[in-house]
């Protein structure tokens, strides 16, 4: 019942760094500066401040959504944390990590979502999110090109187990690799694999400070291969795969609409903010280019130091 859907589960991320190879070891390395260049632009609000700011008017803050002990939550924040800045048509999670399938299916639910049929896919996002798709769909066509989902349904919402899976799909291979390698030991690959997925999450950002890396082609963080389960902007149904994402007339069109790429090295990966261009820097985003294609991320000095120069 669940395996077909598996079989066709494919990363938004997997290809992107095939067709853009520069950011191996992104989090440890400078990137190459040439092809990076951040915006000139006026300087950018804080991250937190937009984020206390855009929280308060949902009547929460940064607390509730990501408790402050808690360092894997933060950085998840930092990474992926521009759908919490969005247009308050729509909702963004009540947290940073989802723990379990029904905390997910409350949110979904809560929120809701519409579905669309493109091609033979059926996606589903929140029913601004897809307003703006259609429109930006649209707009494409009348120009002769298309906005169609990357490897089928799973390019729009996912839920808390498919997150898990993907997950696990970079993990496992990356432990039977390192302890090939000599870097990890029998006993510390079947304490991890033994470990409740939040240790696991905060265990493999602590190896890979060390070089020992679980993405897929395993030179960089896990978090520009795979969301950490229960993270996914797609659980949030704010996000988008687009197989055309090579094209710049496509990536033009959907961030007329509100659709931007928000996580560094998923090039296929679009979220919806529902925001102007324009007014990105003052809600606490900051822009870097890298090989011609805009990333929006949280303006937080020092997460990426090679961006940082
Ligand atoms: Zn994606």
């Amino acid at each position: 019942m669940y395996l077909p859907k598996l079989i066709s589960l494919v990363l938004c991320s997997t290809v992107a760094s095939a067709v853009v190879p520069l950011h191996e070891n992104m989090s440890t390395h400078a990137m190459t500066l040439n092809s990076i260049r951040a915006s000139k632009d006026s300087e950018p609000t804080p991250f937190y401040d937009a984020l206390a700011k855009a929280l308060k008017k949902r009547k929460t803050k940064i607390d509730n959504l990501c408790p402050p002990s808690d360092p894997v939550a933060r950085r998840i924040l930092e990474e992926y944390g521009a759908i919490f800045l969005a247009h308050k048509k729509v909702t963004p999670p009540p947290v940073c990590i989802f723990t379990t399938e029904e905390q997910v299916t409350r949110f979904q639910n809560a929120a809701g979502f519409e579905s669309e049929v493109i091609g033979y896919d059926e996606i589903e996002l929140q029913p601004e999110a897809l307003k703006k798709l259609n429109k930006a769909r649209e707009e494409a066509q009348k120009e002769g090109l298309d906005i169609t989902p990357r490897d089928g349904a799973e390019a729009a919402r996912r839920n808390y187990e498919e997150s898990v899976i993907l997950w696990n799909s970079r993990f496992q291979p990356a432990l039977d690799y390192w302890l090939s390698k000599g870097r990890l030991t029998e006993e510390q690959v079947a304490r991890l694999r033994s470990l409740p997925l939040a240790q696991q999450v905060a265990e493999v950002l602590e190896l890979e400070k060390t070089g020992v890396y679980f993405s897929k082609d395993l030179s960089k963080s896990i978090l520009y291969s795979i969301a950490a389960p229960g993270t996914s902007q797609h659980i949030a149904m704010l996000a988008f795969d687009v197989t055309e994402f090579e094209n710049p007339r496509v990536r033009e069109i959907m961030a007329k609409h509100g659709w931007f790429q928000t996580v560094l090295s998923d090039l296929p990966h679009f979220t919806f903010l529902g925001l102007k261009e324009k007014d990105l820097p003052k809600n606490g985003l900051r822009s870097v280019e890298i090989n011609g294609q805009m990333f929006w991320i949280p303006n937080v000095p020092g997460i990426h130091p090679g961006l940082d120069k």
